[in-house]
């Protein structure tokens, strides 16, 4: 089978251009299924310069006009989702009832972007002064830009896109060069939907395309989702360069497990949590947290393991599967390392998945579910974002222990407590350094009508991204003093500064 040719999209069309071209994997065989042009510096320069023209009508155009087109948009997505999740699972590897959920929590994004009249709504203040009123409302920036991680190649460029055009800016789309096939079914449905060409724009490349973005005069911002160590990279040069920047890094997501939680139903959830998307979610929770003595923490290991053996790793493809591929064979050779290191380090590994095949799939980069009991925190395994199908177990005598644990970490994505006290719930959410936080809820993703980001190394910036400050960050506030002159009783001029 040839391979797909996944193009750039300019100025509304699909182009392919010069560039070195990047190859994209199939994950579950290893086999290449699409080839992506890469854009240079003078493709970003071209593309820049169509969706700045293109930002000047369409920052112009009715609110009613833009709303329509989300709308019509949020239809389309919703129609095709069968088609974007195929392109999904075929690229990233993860089965097709995880690509579909991925999609649903878009949706939302779209959802929350169609409401861009209400949202806009700024406000106002009668008789400030005498015959002085002032209102204040929100413009859109120009061009900005998204950079997007392999694992949510739909969802996570809408967190982005939906609300920056709803609000009259143009966006630039630099989608992850392992699965960018689905980004250009979504600028298809973007021209379906009415956008104008040139607002939504989407250029394949690497690094130097990445930095190229970041040195560009003319974009006014730029959202990053990947590795923290990217993430530093993108905030501190867009910054230096003055652009405004939201770059949100990588994750060690705790869930604290009291004795007092149901455990059956906790090792259920980090099982999913842990295993599902084979670890490679932003809030896939990693670290496991038993509270209490070995006589109550061994059941909740002993149901962990017995939960994770069952679960079924095979290709998308596959219908019964419940747990795909790693993205590259490179990533899952780092799985089994880390692992290895754990254990040599004195970590006991209570189910093994790094020997996994699956028949028929010698060639995919599969890793099955991994449990490893009494990891020492100075341990990579704990220290490091393993981004696999790995859960860590540490110990903690009581709930204090345990925020120590937790709030030492570098990261603060999420984090999620498991327990049938209030008390310990209300304590656990009031101290813990996390962004998002989970009560008996272990992937505390925000719903869209409310915004994603962590802290610490999760999260440079100081936006959340989507829902409410997705849009504060997308817009810039202008406050207006107004007088007219035939207002009544208008003074004469002062040059002392306004006191009534
Ligand atoms: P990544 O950092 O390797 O890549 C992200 C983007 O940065 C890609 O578009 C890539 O092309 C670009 N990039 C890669 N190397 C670069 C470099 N040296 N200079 C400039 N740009 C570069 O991340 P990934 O492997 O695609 O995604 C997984 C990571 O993303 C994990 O760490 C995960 O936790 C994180 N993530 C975080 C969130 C969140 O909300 N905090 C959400 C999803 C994923």
């Amino acid at each position: 089978m040839s391979a797909r040719s996944v193009e750039h999209v300019i100025k509304g069309e699909r182009r392919s251009t010069d560039g070195p071209a990047i190859e994209i994997t199939d994950p579950a065989t290893g086999e290449v299924i699409a080839v992506a042009s890469t854009a240079d510096a003078a493709v970003l320069e071209e593309t820049v310069a169509a969706a700045t023209r293109a930002y000047e009508s369409w920052s112009q155009m009715s609110l009613s006009k833009r709303s329509a087109v989300l709308f019509s948009f949020r239809h389309l997505v919703a129609t095709r989702r069968d088609e974007l999740a195929r392109l999904i699972s075929a690229e990233h590897g993860k089965t097709f009832d995880d690509a579909q959920g991925e999609i649903t929590r878009g949706l939302e994004n779209i959802d929350y972007a169609c409401g861009i009249g209400h949202h806009l709504q700024g406000s106002y203040a009668d008789q400030v002064s005498t015959g002085v009123d002032v209102y204040s409302y929100r413009e859109a920036l120009g061009v900005v830009a998204g950079i997007t991680p392999f694992n949510f190649p739909v969802m996570v460029p809408l967190w982005m896109a939906p609300i920056a055009i709803a609000a009259g800016n143009s966006f630039i789309l630099k989608p992850s060069e392992r699965d960018p096939s689905a980004s250009l079914l979504l600028a298809d449905l973007w021209a379906e939907a009415g956008l104008p060409a040139g607002v939504f724009s989407v250029l394949h490349g690497g690094a130097d395309l990445v930095n190229a973005i970041l040195d560009h005069p003319d974009i006014a911002a730029v959202s990053f989702v990947g590795s923290t160590p990217i993430a530093k990279h993108v905030y501190q040069r867009a910054s230096a360069n003055g652009k405004r920047v939201q770059a949100l890094g990588g994750a060690k997501n705790h869930a604290v497990i009291m004795p007092d939680a149901d455990i059956t139903e906790a090792a259920d959830h980090l099982v999913a949590a842990g295993f599902g998307s084979a670890g490679q979610r932003c809030m896939a929770i990693s670290a496991v947290v038993a509270v209490g003595t070995p006589e109550e923490t061994s059941p909740l290991v002993k149901a962990i393991a017995e939960r994770g053996r069952e679960v079924v790793v095979g290709p998308s493809t596959d219908p019964r599967s419940e747990m795909g591929p790693v993205i590259t064979p490179q990533a899952a050779e780092r799985i089994r390392s880390i692992v290895a290191t754990a254990e040599s380090e004195g970590a006991q590994i209570v189910l093994d998945g790094r020997d996994l095949t699956v028949p028929g799939y010698e060639g995919g980069n599969f890793v099955g579910p991994t449990l490893v009991d009494n990891v020492p925190v100075t341990s990579t395994a704990y220290t490091e974002e393993i981004f696999g199908p790995v859960l860590v177990v540490i110990h903690a005598a009581d709930l204090d222990e345990a925020l120590e644990i937790v709030n030492a970490n570098p990261y603060g994505n999420g984090a999620a407590i498991f327990t049938s006290s209030g008390g310990a719930a209300r304590r656990f959410q009031r101290g813990v350094q996390a962004g998002m936080v989970g009560v008996n809820v272990p992937i505390p993703v925000p719903a869209g009508s409310f915004s994603f980001g962590g802290r610490k190394d999760s999260l440079f910036g100081d936006t959340h991204i989507y829902g409410r400050e997705g849009l504060n960050f997308y817009t810039r506030a202008k406050a207006v003093t107004s007088r007219w002159p035939s207002s009544a009783a208008r003074p004469a001029a002062s040059l002392a500064f306004p006191s009534e």
